[in-house]
């Protein structure tokens, strides 16, 4: 099925609410943790290959050390006398409760990006003269 594109302001609330690349309708997750294997509404295939979500590790790391930078440092304001190893520590605690999360937009966010990149080919045009498939 060929791919139809979704404009960018579909695709920012798509990516913001966790759904499909394709329909923008669908869950991608059915929990914290676990992903639908296909869409509920279109029925993409979201895993295209096995290790298909290496990638999102990349969406993971841009959002993840951020956060846990910006946790540093404002953690450096409220304790200016502590050792940076414990204030990168105490922002990595703080930081814990956003991994689900962190988790789920990674996953959407490589989802979207795959498929601006490499969306589904369109189907073949019939050749000249002949009537296309029903
Ligand atoms: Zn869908």
């Amino acid at each position: 099925m060929a791919e139809p594109r979704m404009l960018w302001g579909a695709r920012a609330r798509a990516t913001w609410g966790l759904r499909c690349p394709r329909c923008g309708r669908g869950r991608v997750f059915a929990s914290s943790w676990t992903m639908h294997r296909s869409c509920p509404a279109c029925g993409l295939v979201f895993e295209r290959e096995p290790g298909y979500f290496t990638g999102a590790m990349y969406f993971s790391y841009a959002l993840g050390i951020p956060i846990i930078a910006l946790g540093t440092l404002l953690a450096w304001l409220l304790l200016p006398h502590w050792p940076l190893i414990r204030l990168v520590g105490l922002a990595w605690l703080a930081f814990l409760p956003l991994v689900p999360a962190v988790f789920r937009y990674s996953r959407v966010l490589f989802l979207h990006f795959d498929r601006i990149l490499d969306p589904d080919p369109e189907p073949a045009e019939p050749p000249p003269g002949r009537d296309a498939p029903p």
